[in-house]
């Protein structure tokens, strides 16, 4: 994921140029480019979005431009990788420099031998692999050698059920919150039938007698924004304002999820948030661009940020206004920049495993669980 530096002439153009001329090379471009924005982008990315929402909801966005021959995926490089093996479109990341710090926690050299580890350790007992959608597009191509799936925040407990219908345990990468908070939702005991795995130590830090009493091994990765809620900030949310409601990603740890009043995905906090009565006080634990966005589009409800200190999260701020209008007005010119492109053997694997999460059962999920 190299990126090369912006051209000078991008640098220091005012923000009132940069969106003029944003404007401009998008007219050009037409129905050939769809522009995407993830909700965690900044508001100077957005305005300029066809489609905003998370990064599963997007891909289906862009296949309902047919016309388009070219994504520009304002959000982060896994992101741009699902579109490429979703979609027929060529995809372009603005800046190559936008990953995931959740994403990278793992990687395909140390998942293959945790593999191999957790199966010589507990042999002829049949392992799922379940990886998040936020990983790399190797990882999802193991997933679909090994018979497991994809899964969202919004789909999980669906997908983690699947995998345990389908064999007798799951390996659940790279975020061990996600996979915590969902093991529990399907009623297991976060002390009793789960074990971490840490790539850096031998047998990810466990014996192999803890692997053979786990149900669930989940990765060591979490999201460095998520991360950083706390119990004592809810805690002090409920001080500060009477009758409040928190609501929270289930990226977060599982004594944040427990002590909130709701948790979901970014679209099942804006469902939430948007069907409430106005007049409804909340604390959002999740990325400040969202919460802020939120907070400005609902003014008949009172938003806040659960964590007082600001936290965007950096990678996904990578995405600057100028980086969009270089790809663009490279785009006007006949070159392609920045293009994200799944090697077709990867691609294909990768592919299976997305299917297999769409196969799954539809989310029915009621707005107050
Ligand atoms: S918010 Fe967290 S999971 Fe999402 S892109 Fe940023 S680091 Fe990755």
């Amino acid at each position: 994921m190299k990126q090369v530096p912006l051209p000078a002439e991008y640098i220091d153009l005012g923000t009132d140029e940069t969106r003029a001329r944003i404007q401009a090379a998008k007219a050009a471009l037409g129905n050939r480019v769809v522009i995407l924005g993830h909700h965690y982008q900044r508001d100077e990315i957005i305005e300029h979005a066809d489609f905003r929402g998370d990064s599963y909801k997007l891909c289906l966005d862009a296949s309902r431009r047919p016309e388009a021959e070219f994504i520009v995926f304002c959000g982060v490089h896994f992101m741009a990788e699902s579109a490429d093996i979703l979609t027929d479109k060529r995809v372009i990341l603005p800046n190559m420099a936008a990953g995931c710090s959740m994403a990278d926690m793992a990687n395909i050299f140390q998942v293959r031998a945790a593999w191999k580890a957790i199966t010589e350790a507990d042999p002829g007992v049949k392992y799922i692999p379940v990886t998040y959608i936020n990983s790399a597009a190797n990882l999802k191509a193991f997933v679909g050698q090994y018979g497991g799936t994809v899964c969202t925040s919004t789909n999980a407990p669906v997908a983690v059920q699947w995998a345990l219908d389908q064999g007798e345990k799951v390996l659940f990468f790279p975020d061990q919150h996600l996979g915590r908070n969902t093991a529990v939702k399907l009623g297991y005991n976060p002390e009793t039938d789960m074990i971490v795995w840490d790539p850096f130590k031998p047998l990810g830090g466990n014996t192999a007698e803890d692997i053979r009493r786990a149900k669930f091994i989940l990765w060591k990765g979490h999201c460095s924004v998520h991360k950083r809620f706390t119990v004592e900030q809810i805690a002090a949310a409920r001080v500060s304002h009477s009758g409040v409601k928190v609501l929270v990603h289930p990226e977060c740890e599982l004594e944040v999820v427990q002590a909130s009043d709701y948790n979901g995905s970014t679209e099942f906090i804006i469902k939430t948030v948007e069907a409430a009565p106005a007049g409804t006080t909340w604390a959002i634990g999740t990325e400040i661009n969202l919460v802020n966005r939120l907070a400005s589009e609902h003014p008949e409800q009172t938003i806040f940020c659960l964590d007082p200190q600001i936290c965007p999260c950096s990678t996904m701020y990578r995405i600057h206004p100028s980086f969009l209008l270089w790809t663009l007005e490279r785009l006007v010119d006949g070159e392609v920049v920045n293009e994200v492109i799944v090697p077709d053997d990867v691609k294909g694997l990768a592919l299976k495993a997305l299917d297999q999460m769409l196969a799954l059962p539809p989310v029915v999920k009621a707005l107050t669980d």
